[in-house]
Order: structure tokens, then C-alpha cells, then sequence
């Protein structure tokens, strides 16, 4: 049994933070650092550009944890006020870093750049704080205590941030001891609570390990994490045990590369003809490095006219049952695998709304189909969600088609 590791938080500074204007990456990157430090992140917060507010914000966090990384605010411009905010948190006044002020001078003159007045703020630091030079920018890294905490100050700019991170703040704030090893399994396939349900001895047999369960469009992960990086290995055997025939990869392994990986294997090829996925199933698997050995190409079917002469959909099915159909589905996949020379092909047809569903053909409504040298075999889905979503689970549901085909092939 190990000790809980120590308390950090993260600060982040911006108007456009609070406006909608820019995604706060700098928080979620800075969580992921700080576990990987030994550090438990028990609070983000975030202030606009304002001293009494940035000020007020690094005593509190200061009082709740040990470790404070605040981001932004480092600029010349008059909004940014981080140090003169943590100057008032810490009670003592700005003074000149005559050597930040002489990097600045260098990197600006290196730089053919003008220097203006306002550039001066940059080296007013807190008296008494540590300053770290920043090789990727002009505003430097900070380091003061304030009351029992470190709290760190660095620029706003991602990749200044991310560098500063990981060469100042990372070898001074590292924690000894063991850290949170965790692993992912991605399943699909199989609902959320049946996945869990039927995992409940596992889960009761593993005390040391934490599950949790994230859904991802069709996929729905298993999340494991122990501080005994020992009992991944037993534990994923466990959940295999159960679930191993929905599994499809580990951590960042995709869909996409699993069926690349199995065709690959086995030596076959494969095409799509796609209509409401418009290509999304193509480029899925061309996103996989080597997906040449396996994909063909694909026709982005989406007129009728472009079904029937290109893949040889007999215009009578099509108005028979309806160009959204098991029927077309199966006749897109198979006339693909035909006209493009694959072993196997994957088609969609469905109904990506908002407009066009009908009562008995809802929004939503998508078939996919896969046909191979042993049939066709096609699965109808009812898909919720916006346009983008539903064909994003369409492709997904296509790829899925491909790798159960796969697994149960033996590839
Ligand atoms: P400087 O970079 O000049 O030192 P700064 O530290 O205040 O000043 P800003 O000018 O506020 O940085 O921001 C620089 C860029 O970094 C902007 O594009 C801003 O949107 C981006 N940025 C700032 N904070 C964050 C954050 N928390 N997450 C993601 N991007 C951010
Ligand atoms: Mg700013």
C-alpha cells in the first residue's frame, strides 16, 4: 500500500479561456504531466486577465495544495498581469531580472525585432522568486513559495508551456515512488452495461485495480489503472476471459489498424463503396501507415445513378426497396468487391438526417454490408445523434463489420 500522492492544481489565465474564444489544452496536457509526476490534480481553475483575480486565485490554490502550475498572462501587453498578481499574492514588489532583461535584448536583436517599452515588463519578476529561462520564447519560467505551496508561472503559449514543462518544472517537481500504470481496452460491439455487468467478478476479484468504463461513438473501453503495473498483464487476461471476442486493441491501437493488421495478416484486400459515410471508411483505414497492402480503393457512391454504373446495383432493387436497404447495402458491397478487384468490400447506405428520414425510414437508419469470396453479410443499426455523429458510427460500424468478419475468418 502506497501513500496518496500530493495535491497539485492547475491555473490558467485568459479572457479567451472564459470566452469560448480558445480550448483550455493547457489544463488537460498539464493533468496528464502532473500524474505522470507523481501528482494527484485535485482542482483547475481558471481567471480572466484580471490582478485582484489572479491574485486571489494562486492564494487559494496555494492554501489547498502543495504544487501550483499557473499558465498565461506572461505577455508585454497590459493584460497580462500574472506577475504582478503573484508579486501581490506574495506580498513583495516586481523588480528587474537584469539577466531575463539581457535574453530578451539578445533574442530580439537575434531576431532583427524592434524592441518597445512594454517589452521591459517581461523582466519584472517578484523579489525573491527563481527565474528559469525560457528557450522556446522571451517570457521566463517563475518559481516562488507561496505559503506551503511551489507555484510555478509559466506562458500561455502551448508549445512555450509544453517546453518549460517538461525542462523546468518536471526535474524539480518529480515525485519518487510508484505511479499510476494504467491500460485500455477497446472494445466494440458490446453495450456499456452489459460490458460492465459481466465484468463484475473480474472487477471483484482485482481490489487493486480500478475499472472504468468510457464510451467512444460505437467503442466502449475498459479503463484499468493500479499502482502494480505487475497486475495489468493478469488483469487484461481476466477481462479477456470474458469479453475477448469484442476486444479489438489496447490503448491507442484503432479500429481501423486492427483490420489492417488482420488483412495484412492474411494476405487480403479490401475495398468500400460508401454512400451516407462519404469516404469516411477510406479514409479511416488509409490513416493506417501500410494500409497499401491492403485497401484497394473505394467509390463514394452517393447517387443513385453512380450505384447502378458503377457497382452494378440493379436500378430495380434500388426502387423496389429503396436506395437506404439490406438489399442495396449487399449490392454496393458486392458490386465494389467486383469492380474494384478486392477480396472483400464494405459498403454504407443510411439516413444521416437532419432532413430526408421518413417514418418507417427514420433518421439514422444505416445499413452496412461486407462481402467477401464466402457471401455478403450486412447488419442494419439505428443510430442516434447529429449528422457528423451518425456517420462517424457508421464508418465505425462498417470497420467493426470488417474485423468480427476477420477474427472469425482466423486472419
Ligand atoms: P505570452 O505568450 O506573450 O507570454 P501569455 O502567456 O499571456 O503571453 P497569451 O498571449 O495569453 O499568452 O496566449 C498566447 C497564446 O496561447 C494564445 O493563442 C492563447 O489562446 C494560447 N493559450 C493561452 N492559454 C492557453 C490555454 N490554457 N490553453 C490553450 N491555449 C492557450
Ligand atoms: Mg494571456
Amino acid at each position: 500500500v502506497s501513500a496518496a500522492p500530493p495535491v497539485a492544481e492547475v491555473l490558467t489565465i485568459g479572457d479567451e479561456l472564459l470566452s469560448g474564444e480558445t480550448v483550455d489544452t493547457n489544463a488537460s496536457w498539464l493533468d496528464a504531466r502532473l500524474e505522470a509526476w507523481g501528482w494527484a490534480v485535485h482542482r483547475h481553475v481558471t481567471v480572466p486577465d484580471d490582478v485582484d483575480a489572479i491574485a486571489g486565485a494562486l492564494r487559494e490554490a496555494a492554501a489547498r495544495a502543495r504544487l501550483v502550475i499557473a499558465s498565461g498572462g506572461l505577455g508585454p501587453t497590459d493584460d497580462d498581469l500574472t506577475l504582478e498578481a503573484l508579486a501581490r499574492a506574495l506580498d513583495v514588489p516586481l523588480v528587474e531580472h537584469a539577466e531575463t532583461w539581457a535574453r530578451i535584448e539578445a533574442r530580439f536583436a537575434r531576431l532583427g525585432r524592434v524592441l518597445t517599452p512594454n517589452n521591459r515588463r517581461q523582466a519584472r519578476v517578484p523579489r525573491g522568486a527563481e527565474v528559469f529561462a525560457n528557450e522556446a520564447g522571451t517570457a521566463p519560467c517563475v518559481r516562488a513559495e507561496l505559503g506551503a505551496a511551489s507555484v510555478f508561472v509559466v506562458p500561455g503559449v502551448p508549445r512555450e508551456m509544453r517546453h518549460l514543462a517538461d525542462a523546468v518544472i518536471a526535474p524539480r517537481v518529480t515525485q519518487p515512488g510508484p505511479r499510476l500504470a494504467r491500460r485500455t481496452l477497446r472494445t466494440i460491439g458490446l453495450g456499456e452495461s452489459r460490458l460492465e455487468h459481466e465484468l463484475r467478478d473480474v472487477v471483484a476479484g482485482w481490489p487493486e485495480v480500478r475499472f472504468g468504463y468510457r464510451t467512444l461513438g460505437l467503442e466502449n473501453h475498459v479503463k484499468l489503472a493500479t499502482v502494480r503495473p505487475e497486475l495489468l498483464d493478469p488483469v487484461e487476461a481476466a477481462v479477456r476471459g470474458v469479453h475477448g471476442a469484442a476486444i479489438f486493441g489496447r490503448d491507442d491501437e484503432t479500429l481501423e489498424r486492427a483490420v489492417v493488421e488482420r488483412f495484412t495478416r492474411a494476405g487480403r484486400t479490401l475495398a468500400a463503396a460508401e454512400s451516407c459515410t462519404g469516404g469516411l471508411v477510406a479514409s479511416r483505414i488509409v490513416d493506417v501507415a501500410g494500409a497499401s497492402r491492403v485497401f484497394v480503393g473505394g467509390v463514394v457512391a452517393y447517387a443513385d445513378t453512380v450505384k447502378t454504373r458503377l457497382l452494378g446495383v440493379d436500378a430495380a432493387t434500388i426502387s423496389r426497396e429503396g436506395a437506404v436497404s439490406a438489399a442495396v447495402a449487399g449490392a454496393m458491397a458486392e458490386g465494389a468487391r467486383r469492380a474494384l478487384g478486392a477480396d472483400h468490400a464494405l459498403a454504407t447506405t443510411g439516413i444521416a438526417g437532419p432532413d430526408g428520414g421518413t417514418p418507417t425510414k427514420p433518421v439514422g437508419l444505416v445499413y452496412v454490408a461486407l462481402a467477401g469470396p464466402d457471401g455478403v453479410r450486412v447488419e442494419e443499426l439505428r443510430l442516434s445523434g447529429d449528422r457528423a455523429q451518425i456517420r462517424a458510427a457508421s464508418a465505425a460500424a462498417a470497420l467493426g463489420l470488417a474485423w468480427r468478419m476477420a477474427v472469425d475468418s482466423g486472419y
